[in-house]
């Protein structure tokens, strides 16, 4: 069977939900194609901090009402050098704030959005292809229920995250790539518990990086830095609540509360931008196109700002015909993805033990967070980027 559609998504996580609904709100018509079901999309724990640009678009999918009584404003973060915790005041530096909401929650949302508009979403769609990406008639092929199925769009939106198949359809020779790989990792866990302050605590300790974060008042989500091979069953729930509380300054447990764990998880960190996020009538967003670590929360923050971009082109082509803005997409998504790339770089190597060997780098990166914290000008820069730079 071939169905037809004006724009042919390929991934139900963020990127591509959030473009669906709102080229939907915006008279775009299109089709998801995702290779998870649902209840495994919805309950990916992943991000949790939201740039205003992303609640924005959040509103312009119709699918904020429960992020806006939910959210947690926050406006600001703590960061401690080797316990000792100062804070950085983003609305008295920047006027702005970040909102703490899980990803989760916001894939829930805008998939019940999709769902009551009663545009289609196939789910466990397996062995997705793509064809013809450099005709007006672009396809995709996969197999759902055990039967092939096929669509036929105007446009390809790649939005399968970084392990998909809409990159690798580009022909190897056109792909310009850049990428770091860290030498350490996070160590992530989630527990219902309050996290210990109102806002995040970033920590530099010389035993390594934490991050004390959240997903509700009552849901923590802590990091630690770890080896990119670090072996989880060496680490019980006693040894890491004790190992996040030295990091963070607060040795005796005053602060931090505990509660099993209901996950338990490793980050690798990595930098990565496909510089090529459109090949003929195929258009990268998100994770398909870039990875940032995680310490300066862009990851999901950016797939927004691409589907900022990649939506008002869209929506421009069908209502003058023109190409300009198709054309002019990826550059305008790549000049905030290497912004976000830089600051999300900074904010790790700055925050992290950068290993043996590397005392003269840890030295720097000490000095450089010394200086952040006595700067008035430095830390405007980091709450500017941390709150998330205009579109
Ligand atoms: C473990 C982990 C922790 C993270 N923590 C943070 C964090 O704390 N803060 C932060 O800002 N960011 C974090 N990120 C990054 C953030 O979650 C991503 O940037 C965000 O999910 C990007 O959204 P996306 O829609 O582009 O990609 P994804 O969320 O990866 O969604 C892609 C979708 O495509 C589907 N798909 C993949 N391949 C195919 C295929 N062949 N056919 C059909 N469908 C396919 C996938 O199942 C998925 O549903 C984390 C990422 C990971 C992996």
């Amino acid at each position: 069977m071939t169905r037809r559609t004006q724009v042919a998504v390929v991934g139900a996580g963020p990127a591509g939900l959030l473009l669906a609904e709102v080229l939907q709100r915006q008279g775009v018509e299109s089709i998801v194609v995702e290779r998870r079901d649902r209840a495994y999309v919805e309950a990916r724990i992943r991000a949790g901090v939201l740039e205003t640009g992303t609640v924005e678009m959040m509103r312009r999918a119709g699918a904020a009402e429960r992020l806006e009584r939910e959210g947690l404003t926050h406006d600001g973060i703590e960061i401690a050098i080797d316990g000792h915790r100062r804070r950085v005041d983003f609305r008295g530096l920047v006027g702005a704030s970040v909102t703490v909401y899980g990803q989760t929650e916001m894939t829930k949302d805008l998939g019940n959005r999709r769902a009551a508009s009663g545009a289609e979403t196939l789910y466990e769609a397996l062995d997705v292809s793509l064809h013809d990406l450099e005709t007006k008639r672009p396809r995709l092929q996969f197999v759902r229920d055990g039967r092939e199925d096929e669509i036929e769009a105007d446009f390809i939106a790649g939005c399968d995250g970084f392990h998909g198949a809409c990159r690798p359809s580009i022909p190897a020779e056109r792909l310009g790539v850049y990428e770091r790989v860290y030498p350490f990792a996070w160590l992530g866990i989630m527990a219902d518990c309050p996290p210990p302050a109102d806002e995040l605590i970033y920590a530099r300790h010389q035993r390594g990086f934490a991050l004390c974060s959240m997903r509700s008042r009552s849901r923590a989500r802590h990091y630690l830095q770890a080896a990119p091979d670090e072996d989880l069953d060496q680490w019980s729930a006693d040894r890491i609540w004790s190992e996040i509380a030295i990091r963070i300054g607060d040795p005796q447990g005053r602060l931090l509360k505990t509660a099993p764990l209901i996950e338990k998880s490793l980050t690798p960190m990595r930098s990565f931008v496909c510089e090529t996020m459109r090949h003929g009538r195929l258009f990268l967003a998100g994770d398909a196109a870039h990875i940032v670590p995680p310490t300066g929360a862009k990851g999901l923050n950016l797939a927004a700002s691409d589907v900022h971009y990649l939506s008002q082109a869209i929506v421009a082509f069908y209502r003058s015909g023109s190409q300009a803005e198709l054309d002019a997409y990826p550059a305008r998504a790549l000049a905030r993805v290497w912004k976000a790339q830089r600051f999300s770089w900074w904010m790790t190597t700055m925050l992290h033990n950068a290993g043996p060997g590397e005392a003269f780098q840890d030295k720097i990166h000490r000095a450089e967070l010394d200086y952040v914290l006595g700067s008035p000008a430095a830390q405007t820069s980091l709450a500017e980027n941390y709150v998330g730079l205009p579109y």
